[in-house]
Parts: structure tokens; sequence; C-alpha cells
């Protein structure tokens, strides 16, 4: 397997860890996926060469992923079944909660009602966390900069029993400099080399997301 590049000199780039995700950084130039996203990593010149390279060109990403890049911003947001049951399960738990109400002022009995409101409201907690960790990367979906990536590092992080999928990708911002993103793939599908459609802030481009690596979806046209 082939290390990944550094975005700026073009070296092979160190992989590290900083519990319990793993980190990437250049003991060439200094660059570290860390710093770049702490804003304190001077990585405002153009990329290296052979870093860009391996990025899908232009005709290519088009070829791959000719929707992604068709819808013009602000691209909407696809109501997803998730959304769809923390939304029931929040309106579950606030009747449980009057249930429980009426019930203490009239009978006394609260037992059952209040036992079906702690298990509807932790139901809301399990569908809305992953909906409420990921809120900013909505405005990325919406109205961020879209580009083409490539998989370029996958690492298996245990989680409890379970493990997941962190992936590196490359890419370029318009400007032609180069950028790290790091995410999980909720998909389960990629590999290092998997072509990947990447939102990114303009403005600050370290602030970026992959479409595999959120749980939000974007409507197709
Ligand atoms: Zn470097």
């Amino acid at each position: 397997m082939t290390s990944p590049l550094c975005p700026v000199c073009g070296s092979s780039l160190g992989i590290g860890s900083s519990k319990p995700f793993p980190t990437l950084s250049c003991a060439q130039c200094g660059w570290d996926w860390g710093a770049v996203l702490r804003r304190d990593s001077p990585t405002r010149r153009g990329a290296d060469a052979a870093f860009l390279k391996q990025l899908p060109s232009g005709a290519e990403a088009q070829y791959i992923f000719p929707k992604a890049f068709q819808v013009p911003a602000p691209r909407q947001l696809v109501w997803t079944r998730r959304m769809t049951g923390a939304v029931i399960a929040l309106l579950a738990t606030a009747c449980f909660f009057a249930w429980t109400a009426m019930a203490r002022a009239s009978t006394g009995e609260t037992f059952v009602p209040a036992v079906l409101m702690v298990l509807s409201g932790w139901l809301t907690l399990m569908l809305s966390i992953p909906l409420i960790t990921q809120w900013s990367n909505r405005t990325l979906l919406c109205s961020g900069d879209v580009t083409a990536g490539r998989v370029i590092h996958e690492a298996i992080v245990p989680r409890g029993r379970q493990t997941y999928s962190v992936i590196f990708y490359a890419f370029a911002d318009a400007a032609g400099r180069g950028f790290i993103g790091r995410g999980t793939d909720y998909s389960g599908t990629l590999a290092v080399g998997a072509p990947i459609v990447v939102y990114y802030d303009a403005s600050n481009p370290a602030e970026n997301v992959a479409a595999e690596c959120t749980t939000f979806e974007l409507r197709a046209s």
C-alpha cells in the first residue's frame, strides 16, 4: 500500500494517532493534519504536483459523479427515515410526559407513563445524536463548494465491540491548494483509491465533508 502524500511538498506522510483517531503529518515540511484544522499551519502555497496528480481530473469527476456537479447551491437535503423517527420519538416523549403529569395529578399511578417517557426519550436521543453532532455538515453540503477527491488512507478504529472505518481523502480547492479531509465512512464501501465527492468551505477548506462521511443526504436534483 502506498503512503498518503503531503499536500504541500509531496513527501510520504507519517501516520500517527491522537486516540482514538489516526492522524497524518509530514516529517519533511512540517505539514500536520491537526494543525491545518486549527488553522495554524502554513499551507497557503500551491499544492504539490504529485499530490494533485492523484486526484480525479475534472472530466473524470464529471463522468463518475455526473449529478454531484449539476445541482446548484443551495442544495436541498433529503428528509431521511432517521429524521422522521427522531420527530416521532420526540412527539411520543412529549405525550408520555403529559400523561405522566396527568396521572400524578389524578390517580398517582405514574409508573407506566414514566417508563414509556424514559424509553421514548432515550430513543429520541439515540436517533438525534448523529444528526446534532453533524449539524455543521448541513451548511457544507447545502452551500459549500464541491469537488472530487480520492481516498488516500483508511484505518479501522475500534469502538466498543465494533469497529468502524476512518478515511482520509485528498482534494484541492478552486485555487489549486491541496487539502486532506478525514471522516467516518458510514457507507462502509470506501477503500484507498476510491474517488469521492467532497464539500468544503471555500473560505476555509479545512472545513470539509465527503458525501459518504455524513448521515445527511443531498437531493439528487
Ligand atoms: Zn510535506
